[in-house]
């Protein structure tokens, strides 16, 4: 054997990458045979999942199932141990996160992370990168239209917004880049019940409008309303997937996430 092949065999078996991924053809992405880690802690391993335009995805799991680590790789935030991103046909797994922001990917992430020094339009300013202030005017009109309150407050200082305004925020400064690829990472996270179905509604509304959702969230019932088809994650692991409807009727499902919620 030569040492050409010896060093692929070897870098292929380091990584954990079979190097016969593929994407899913059109898929926005297929995450194929992923894996990442922290340091020397895998926390993700061999995860198959993809979104095809128009879908909102959801993915479920308990805390530290991997959940927001499996949105870090499709954003390029985390190490992958293994395995490829796919935007399309593109392999997107070695570019910067600010390249795949480019490529029309996009963040809101887990604990919303707006800057609460600055204004909401400030904020969105941010959101639009440097690639898109030409045009920064116009895509304020479009998230005005569908977040008309923060046209209200858009020279307020985002920490004086509500908690469902700074969600609001959040998924304004995400689109901003245009996104065809939306990540939300735990979106209704700690807001009340009423502002829950307005930022679920808005979901729904932002599907119809053409963006594709890669949804994360412990609201189960609410995210399997809303989304075509789902993941279940443990501990690094895809354990179940189907579609929103069949994993609203799974016994697996009820027993782990929905009669919880119930008794909550
Ligand atoms: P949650 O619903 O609580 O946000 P999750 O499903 O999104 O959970 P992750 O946040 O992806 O899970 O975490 C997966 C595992 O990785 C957990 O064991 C967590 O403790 C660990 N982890 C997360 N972030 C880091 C980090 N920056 N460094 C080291 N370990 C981390």
């Amino acid at each position: 054997m030569n040492l050409g092949l010896v060093l692929e065999r070897l870098r292929r078996r380091d990584s954990m990458t079979s190097g016969d991924e593929q994407p899913v053809p059109g898929a926005l992405p297929t995450a194929a045979n992923v894996g990442a880690r922290y340091g020397a802690s895998v926390v993700l391993r061999g995860i198959d999942i993809h979104v095809l335009p128009g879908e909102i995805v959801t993915i479920l799991g308990a805390n530290g199932a991997g959940k927001t680590t499996f949105l870090g790789s499709i954003m390029g935030l985390v190490t992958m141990t293994g395995g490829r991103v796919f935007l399309e046909e593109r392999d997107i797994s070695r570019l910067t996160p600010e390249a795949r922001v480019n490529c029309g990917v996009a963040l809101c992430p887990e604990g919303r992370r707006i800057f609460a020094k600055m204004t909401v339009e400030e904020n969105l300013r941010l959101g639009a990168g440097l690639a898109h202030q030409q045009d920064f005017a116009e895509s304020c009109d479009r998230v005005f239209d569908l977040f008309p309150v923060l046209h209200e407050l858009r020279h307020r200082h985002a920490g004086f917004l509500s908690g469902g305004e700074q969600q609001q925020l959040a998924v304004a400064r995400a689109l901003m880049s245009k996104p065809r690829l939306l990540l939300l990472d735990e979106p209704s996270l700690g807001l009340a019940p009423v502002i829950v179905s307005v930022i679920f509604e808005l979901i729904s509304r932002l599907r119809d409008e053409g963006t594709t959702i890669l949804l994360v969230e412990q609201n189960v019932r609410a995210a399997l309303e809303v989304a075509d088809r789902g993941y279940v994650l443990n501990t690094g692991r895809l354990e179940i997937s189907g579609t929103a409807e069949d994993l609203r009727h799974s016994a697996a499902i009820e027993e782990a996430y929905l009669g919880l919620a119930v008794e909550l």
